[in-house]
Parts: C-alpha cells; sequence; structure tokens
C-alpha cells in the first residue's frame, strides 16, 4: 500500500474524535521511551497523522534507562526533531533522599520521571505554535503506548479521553491509547513491516524497555538485566542495603525478597549474557 492508502486504511478504524482532531489541526504529541511500543505507536501515527502535526517527546531516564534509548528513537523515526526532557533529579537520587523505593500502587517514579517532564515540554511546545501563529496552538492530542494485554491496571484504561487537569490556559488537551488493542506480536510484526527492529534488549531477552530495573518487572526480566547491566545492578543493591528497603513489592508466594534473593545473581558477577 501506498501512503495513502495506508491512510485511507487506518483512518477508517479511528475514532471519529480523532478524525476531527486530526483535521482541526491539533498536535499529536508522541511519548516514546525507545521501546518496542512506542516504536510501532511511531509507525501507526506516521501514517496517519501529518508531520508538522507530529512532536516526539522522549523523557531520558538518565543512568536508569537502557543505553541507546535516544539514539534507537533517532535511528527509527526518520530524522524528525526529537524533544529530549528530563527530572531535575534522577531516580536512584531520589531513592537516595528519600530513604525508599517507589511503589507500583503509587508510581511517583512515573509522574516524576516522564509524566511531569513531557508535559512541560509540551506546553512549552504549544506556546512556541502559539508565537508562531499557528490557530490550533493549543489543540493537543498526547499519545501513549500502553497496551491492554500487558497488565489488569492498563486493560482498564481508557483509550481516549479529555484530560481535564490539563485543559486550560486556552488548551484543549487530550489522552489517547493507539495501540491500547494491540497484542506483542502485533508490535512486532508493525515493526517488522516497516523494515525496521526493536532496541537490542529484546533480541537479548528483555520483555519491558524503559527502566533498566522497574519497580514492576518480572523476575526473568530482573535476572536478565542484572546480568546485562551488572554494575548498574549492584547500584540497586547498595540501595537495598543503605535504606534497609527491598525494591519489589512482596509476594503471596515468597514474601520479601532481595534483589539477589530474586534473580539469584550476585552484586558484583560479572555480565554473563
Ligand atoms: S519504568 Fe518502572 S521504575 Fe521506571 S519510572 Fe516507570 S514504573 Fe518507575
Amino acid at each position: 500500500m501506498n501512503q495513502s492508502e495506508l491512510f485511507a486504511a487506518g483512518i477508517a478504524q479511528l475514532p471519529e474524535q480523532i478524525i476531527n482532531l486530526i483535521a482541526r489541526g491539533a498536535v499529536f504529541v508522541i511519548n516514546h521511551s525507545g521501546g518496542k511500543d512506542s516504536q510501532a505507536m511511531y509507525l501507526m501515527l506516521r501514517d496517519l497523522v501529518p508531520a508538522a502535526q507530529r512532536v516526539i517527546v522522549h523523557a531520558d531516564l538518565g543512568e536508569v534507562e537502557w543505553p541507546g534509548a535516544v539514539d534507537h528513537i533517532k535511528a527509527t523515526t526518520a530524522g524528525e526533531p526529537l524533544h529530549v526532557c528530563s527530572s531535575r533529579r534522577g531516580l536512584l537520587q531520589m531513592i537516595e533522599e528519600r530513604g525508599m523505593f517507589p511503589s507500583p500502587s503509587q508510581r511517583q517514579c512515573t509522574s516524576d520521571l516522564k509524566r511531569g517532564p513531557i508535559e512541560r515540554t509540551v506546553r512549552a511546545v504549544t506556546r512556541e505554535r502559539k508565537a508562531d501563529g499557528i490557530e490550533a496552538w493549543g489543540l493537543v492530542v498526547n499519545c501513549m503506548g500502553m497496551r491492554a494485554e500487558e497488565s489488569p491496571g492498563r486493560s482498564k484504561l481508557t483509550p481516549f479521553k479529555r484530560h481535564e487537569g490539563n485543559s486550560k490556559a486556552g488548551r484543549e488537551w487530550y489522552d489517547w491509547l493507539p495501540i491500547h488493542d494491540w497484542t506483542t506480536g502485533d508490535v512486532f510484526a508493525h515493526i517488522a513491516a516497516a523494515g525496521q527492529s526493536p532496541h537490542w534488549v529484546y533480541a537479548a531477552g528483555m520483555s519491558r524497555f524503559s527502566c533498566c530495573f522497574c519497580i514492576m518487572s518480572n523476575k526473568a526480566d530482573l535476572t536478565t538485566a542484572a546480568r546485562l547491566n551488572p554494575d548498574l545492578y549492584r547500584r540497586y543493591i547498595e540501595l537495598e542495603r543503605s535504606t534497609g528497603q527491598v525494591m519489589m513489592m512482596p509476594s503471596k508466594k515468597h514474601g520479601r525478597q532481595t534483589l539477589e534473593q530474586i534473580t539469584g545473581v550476585m552484586a558484583g558477577e560479572g555480565a554473563i549474557v
């Protein structure tokens, strides 16, 4: 299919609100972590939303992010401008200062490291559009790559909704999850169909991206990350020891466990890939 056929096929499946927002000149903010879901979402949006209405934003997680995330985004977005933002404090510093790890129920790491910096970037971008005299300067569709299949919590998310908190000061802001109903297979297939590959960590055994060690990770991902990134792994273990806390929530089966107990990889073990 050529570009216009792809557009016609894709747009036929879109909610009416999205079609209207494209027509009204809304800016579609593509939240790009460098992971497979962001990559597939970008490719999907590239075929639907005119280039002048696309803005790619990456929240740089610094030392806790997989190496090469920004390079991977640049390599797979055909040289489109990329806005890289970051929080004032990194995750490890936050844990050190608070004396505790973030919890899956609160997820303050997500708001501090990702949502906050990205929303500040979007506000700056809309101010620039206003200064440039663009009529739809305050019309924003914030696109995120969460999928229902990932977790029960994500399956309950509403794929499209107006964000009341951000719809002020002349802005009209919507949150959209364009690939919410996609399977993992759909994601990898979409990337392959575009002639691209996902970031190398998937071939190395990781199922998820973003922070190398995530409070939501499963044992397999933690173990793979411990082997791929032993220096960073040691930092997390040192934080567990200095704070007297553990990073992962206790499980029903195993109770409270340190990272070393979960993964079986001791701090100081070299990379065993
Ligand atoms: S990837 Fe995990 S640890 Fe990192 S910010 Fe998101 S929820 Fe927190």
